[in-house]
């Protein structure tokens, strides 16, 4: 398969190949054309498999197609994440993803001042990238409003769940419209994960890497 192939729009190939990316992952490549049809993922995957891709790239895609800019105190896409430096990573990723496309993104972690997280937020931005425990303090001081958020990616499921964080992850998700699409990546399935998946995920298309 090639990026073309599956469906992704003309200015995001562009800065694909800028980055050096030829010739999608196995995950890329059975992931990529049902989030682009709007499906559900749910995907096994480890680091190193190129999954930050696999479920950035739509969301790019689907960014470029969206008029206008993303209401004030809006996220238009929120990934959820267990730690900061994985949080970090994916920002890093997507930008360079986005190439020149116009992208705001915002890192919602604990540890730091909210400051410049609740002013980004007020604003309005694309991408949302947070750890749980400091994105449902936001939720729930109504700092960001989560309504109109329409894509939720679950990273790393499996640590967020041994980290503790599947109250936070479970409220936050419930705050966010069914007319979301939803991906989660996990490197295991535990019973665990699968129930989870069940309650956020709808009809998802499972893949492998
Ligand atoms: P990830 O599994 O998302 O953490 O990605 C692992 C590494 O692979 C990152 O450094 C990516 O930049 C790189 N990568 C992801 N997809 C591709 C691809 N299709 N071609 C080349 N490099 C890639």
């Amino acid at each position: 398969a090639t990026f073309e192939s599956l469906g992704l729009p003309g200015p995001l190939l562009a800065s694909l190949a800028k980055a050096g990316f030829d010739t999608p992952t196995k995950i890329q490549a059975e992931a990529i054309p049902h989030q682009l049809k709007g499906k559900d993922i749910l995907g096994i995957a480890q680091t190193g498999s190129g999954k930050t891709a696999a479920f950035g790239l739509p969301i790019l895609a689907g960014l470029q197609a969206l008029p206008g800019r993303p209401r004030p105190m809006t996220a238009r896409a929120l990934i959820l994440v267990p730690t900061r430096e994985l949080a970090v990573q994916i920002d890093e990723a997507l930008r360079k993803m986005a190439g020149s496309m116009r992208l705001t993104t915002v890192l919602v972690l604990g540890g730091v001042s909210r400051y410049n997280q609740v002013q980004k937020l007020a604003k309005g931005v694309d991408i949302c990238i947070a750890t749980p425990g400091r994105m449902k303090d936001l939720v729930d001081d109504d700092k960001v409003w989560l309504s109109e958020t329409r894509w939720l990616i679950l990273d790393e499921a499996d640590r967020m769940l041994d980290m503790g964080f599947i109250g936070p992850v479970k409220e936050i998700a419930s705050k966010i419209s069914w007319k979301r699409q939803t991906a989660l990546f996990s490197a295991t399935m535990a019973p665990e994960i699968s129930k989870l998946a069940e309650g956020l995920l709808r009809e998802p298309v499972r893949v492998e890497a």
